[in-house]
């Protein structure tokens, strides 16, 4: 016994218990708790190895595809367009997506087109000024394990792209898949040909046919918020003749300028070639109304009187897409017997976490990882189930983040504003603070969303459902 009437076994690691409350306080002796569960830098490989049908070559897809096939299965890619590509400008890549795509081995591939911003500045919609600032370089990387980054989506898609043909995996083009048999895992295109598998993965996107198959054949689609976003991009050259506008492109960095509604994000990509746009505006339109010759004019309608470096920018842009954002509905299922659905099929959120992609990069990590525990095909159902508990909760929650941004970002001028602008003062200033309403800097959502460990959060979902090692 010691003075304080503790006995010398309390300071063993076998004394410490996880704590039940959110806390990060064990982080230095989880090596000591659970040695077996560390994550390694291999992917855990598969015991029982399946072969899979993949739908979809999209940016979940081919990230999901790769990550089975380094566990060990045999993944064949089937995609409807018979051209691979993405549409649309820039993305970000943030750290959850970035750690799990450097594991996957996709550094070497993304290096050469990722620009690492320095921070992302709040600026107030009419005149610029700095309401709220998170430092992503080098904080991200030192607190998270991996960079934040932005980069042209047709970059991330052709990295993706590259490391699937490297690794050997088929892609079959052309390929649209017109049914599901869920029962049997199996497949079929549009003219009859069937194929059947272990198990069908859907990453099928938004409009999967897919989710309607898994939810029993009633389809719960997309819910309509009253948002639309035009996505633009501007030559950085001709950014770089007016001094008014010039200055952005010093440091790269995110500006967001956030006002009554509506919000520009930009960025520079291609590392630093281009600089990005996505503006995001009250629009409960058809989408099959919007004429698309006129986008660039009504875009400059939409930010008429915001802050004039800004409208300076929008009046250099040439050519815009106008972009319907949506929330997926909540699901109750995302799986049916052999068929999974995962990414946007599964939890499409509105942009503004910068996280739909992201949650489709752990989805395909997630599903890895619960299918390398099994030891055999009978246990498919309880690795699926695990799987879709742990990532239901967690890109619901990213649904639930990404609405609250609507709110938070979009007040008009008044009270709620004001106490929000003066809540963020702390940041801008470098003061201390323990909560912010920009979720890129709030302490208790930056850890949960950007130090979320995909792996971990898959084995201790197993070890709950077999608490003796059965
Ligand atoms: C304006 C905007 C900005 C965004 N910004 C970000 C961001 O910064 N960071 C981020 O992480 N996310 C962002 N997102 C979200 C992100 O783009 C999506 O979440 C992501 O692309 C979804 O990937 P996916 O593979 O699930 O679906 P998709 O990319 O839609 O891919 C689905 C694929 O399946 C194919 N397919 C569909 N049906 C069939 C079929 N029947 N048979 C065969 N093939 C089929 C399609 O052709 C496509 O290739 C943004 C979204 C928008 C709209």
């Amino acid at each position: 016994m010691d003075s304080n009437g503790l006995s010398h076994k309390a300071h063993d690691a076998t004394a410490l218990r996880v704590p039940t409350y959110p806390s990060n306080c064990l982080e230095f002796a989880k090596i000591f708790l659970a040695p077996e569960t560390q994550v390694s830098d291999q992917a855990e490989k598969a015991k029982v190895p399946l072969n899979i049908l993949l739908v979809g070559a999209g940016l979940g897809g081919l990230a999901t595809a790769i990550a089975l096939s380094q566990s060990g299965h045999k993944v064949t890619v089937y995609e409807q367009t018979s051209v691979l590509g993405e549409v649309g400008a820039g993305i970000q890549v943030p750290s959850n997506s970035t750690r799990i795509l450097f594991k996957l081995g996709l550094k070497p591939y993304l290096e050469p087109y990722v620009t690492e911003p320095e921070n992302i500045a709040f600026r107030r919609w009419q005149t610029g000024k700095v309401i709220g600032n998170t430092s992503l370089a080098p904080d991200f990387t030192e607190k998270f394990g991996a960079p934040y980054y932005v980069i042209h989506r047709a970059h991330l898609h052709s990295a993706l792209c590259q490391k699937v043909q490297d690794m050997g995996i088929e892609i079959k083009l052309g390929a649209r898949i017109e049914n599901y048999n869920p029962s049997v895992g199996s497949i079929t295109l549009a003219d009859g040909t069937t194929y059947t598998g272990d198990l069908v993965v859907a990453a099928d996107g938004i409009n999967s046919v897919a989710r309607k198959i898994v939810l029993g054949g009633e389809d719960l689609a997309a819910r309509k918020l009253g948002f639309a976003a035009y996505r633009a991009t501007v030559d950085v050259e001709r950014m770089k003749s007016d001094a008014e506008v010039s200055w952005i492109l010093k440091k790269p960095a995110l500006n967001i300028w956030i006002g009554d509604s509506r919000h520009v994000m930009t960025y520079t990509i291609g590392a630093g070639k281009a600089f990005n746009m996505v503006l995001s505006h009250p629009d409960a339109t058809d989408p099959s109304t919007w004429d698309p010759l006129k986008a660039v004019d009504n875009m400059k309608a939409e930010f008429e009187g915001w802050d004039p470096v800004l409208t300076k920018m929008i009046g250099m842009v040439d050519k815009s897409l106008k972009w319907p954002l949506v929330s997926g509905s909540v699901l109750d299922k995302w799986v049916s017997e052999k068929l999974v659905i995962l990414g946007d099929a599964a939890h499409a959120m509105l942009p503004y976490m910068s996280q739909g992609a992201a949650m489709a990069v752990e989805d395909g990590l997630a599903l890895s990882r619960s299918l390398a525990k099994i030891n055999s095909k009978e246990q498919l159902a309880e690795s699926l189930s695990i799987f879709e508990s742990v990532r239901m909760e967690r890109a619901g929650q990213m649904q639930e983040a990404s609405l609250l941004n609507s709110h938070l970002w979009h007040f008009a001028d008044g009270p709620l504003q004001e106490a929000r602008d003066a809540a963020m003062i702390p940041e801008v200033e470098g003061i201390p603070f323990s909560y912010s309403p920009n979720q890129w800097s709030d302490p208790a959502t930056q850890m949960w969303c950007y130090g979320y460990d995909t792996e971990r959060a898959i084995d201790e979902a197993w070890e709950k459902s077999r608490p003796n090692g059965v």
